[in-house]
């Protein structure tokens, strides 16, 4: 048998994170988790640290870091601390790391998954505010480095999974025509315009099928998650933006489809459970258990489809918006998004008001090329900047 491959988990505290260990834990003859990576939950990383016998945790965050080194020390543990973003990025990058689960959330996750990709490492990508930012450029390195890089986001590794084999990252396979992306609709699906401005950061999360981090549940309410995801799509699978179709399907059976050009649709279901495409990328080309419980098909009975409503949830036309533009607008529009986002989650802008914001914001800033990092860096703060004057210079201005 060979040797377990060594896994670097960044975002280990989160849902995605958590996730993965649920499933590593099922095959600890096949992974040794080198690294764990969050911003500052301490108790949680410390936690894992034990359980699963990890050589190195970072903490973003250089307090949270001093407390989980500490607590560490008391329990005579030799795991070793480090802390900061560079030191993340460093150890994803490390000899005795061959796996990378990115699964920082935002475009805090774009320096270790950079990292990673120019290690060569195998990257199982579930950040996906890194790929929509950083769009060609990081597809550019994961094929200089000859670094692998397995989808995690559910669509996208359904997709992955319909695709012919093998699969080169950012070209478009043969025969094939069209992907078509399907969303749960979210939690305010049937929600009326009206009512929508009213609602509030709990309503929002309370995502209807997905267990989820409060980003990107909020991302999936107002369907800017998939609009994220569209040009996710272009990005992996190397096709233009009208090639990549969006479908509302409330039971979240179908993860997505692949068309190819004779009319043949292949489709990838199963339970709702990130537990199964994270195991689908850390077996891959193998298949191995993941914990999720069977799909009853008949006792779903019914599997619905019915077209996005571009009216009530405007996010979804400005990501196609920004994947035409191309450049550095798919950077500004994650950037203005992540800031809006988060003063809705802290009530100070009402849920409407956040496409409201990034559509100012990708109206006041000019999308420009994008020749290396710096221009992407450069319009996230932009856009991050334009967009707190937005919504705290003009108070009142959205509520
Ligand atoms: P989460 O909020 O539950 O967890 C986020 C993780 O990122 C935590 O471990 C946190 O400590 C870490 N983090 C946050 N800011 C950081 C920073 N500045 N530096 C370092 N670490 C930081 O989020 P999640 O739901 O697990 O989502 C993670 C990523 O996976 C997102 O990009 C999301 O879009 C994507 N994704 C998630 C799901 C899902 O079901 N949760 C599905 C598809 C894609
Ligand atoms: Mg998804």
């Amino acid at each position: 048998m060979s040797a377990p491959q060594g896994l670097a988990i960044l975002g280990s505290t989160g849902s995605i994170g958590r996730s993965t260990l649920s499933v590593v834990a099922l095959h600890p003859e096949r992974f040794r988790v080198a690294v764990l990576g969050a911003h500052s939950s301490w108790q949680v990383i410390v936690q894992q640290a034990l359980k699963f016998h990890v050589d190195t945790i970072v903490l973003v965050d250089p307090k949270a870091a001093a407390l989980g080194q500490a607590a560490l020390r008391d329990l005579g543990s030799s795991v070793r601390v480090e802390s900061g973003a560079e030191a993340l990025a460093h150890a994803a990058a490390g000899a005795d790391v061959d796996v990378v689960m990115a699964a920082i959330v935002g475009a805090a996750g774009l320096e270790s998954t950079l990292a990673a990709v120019r290690a060569a490492k195998r990257v199982l990508l579930a950040n996906k505010e890194a790929l929509v930012m950083a769009g060609q450029l990081l597809m550019d390195e994961v094929r200089r480095a000859g670094a692998q890089l397995i989808p995690i986001d559910s669509e996208h590794n359904a997709i992955f999974q319909c695709m012919p084999a093998p699969y080169l990252p950012g070209e478009v396979a043969r025969g094939v025509i069209r992907v078509i992306l399907t969303a749960s609709g979210g939690p305010f699906r049937c929600t009326d315009g009206a009512s929508l401005a009213r609602v509030t950061p709990d309503e929002a999360c309370a995502h209807p099928k997905w267990k989820m981090g409060r980003k990107i549940s909020v991302d999936s309410a107002t369907l800017m998650n998939k609009g994220l995801e569209v040009i996710e799509a272009t990005l992996l699978f190397g096709l233009a933006e009208p090639q990549v179709d969006v479908i509302v399907h409330p039971q979240s059976v179908v993860h997505s489809l692949v068309e190819y050009a004779d009319g043949s649709m292949l489709a990838q279901l199963g339970a709702p459970d990130m537990r199964t495409p994270i195991a689908q990328a850390l077996a891959w080309p193998e298949r191995f258990a993941s914990g999720v419980q069977s799909l009853n098909l008949a006792e779903i009975g019914q599997l619905g489809f019915e077209p996005p409503d571009h009216g009530r949830f405007p996010s979804l036309g400005l990501c196609r918006s920004a994947a035409r533009a191309g450049g550095t607008a798919p950077a500004l529009l994650n950037a203005a998004n992540e800031v809006a986002v988060q003063a809705f989650l802290d009530r100070r802008l009402n849920f409407t008001a956040i496409a409201t914001v990034i559509d100012k914001v990708l109206q006041r800033l000019d999308s420009s090329p994008v020749k290396a990092l710096g221009d992407v860096l450069d319009a996230d703060s932009a856009a991050r900047r334009l967009a707190t004057a937005l919504i705290e210079l003009e108070p009142g201005a959205f509520a």
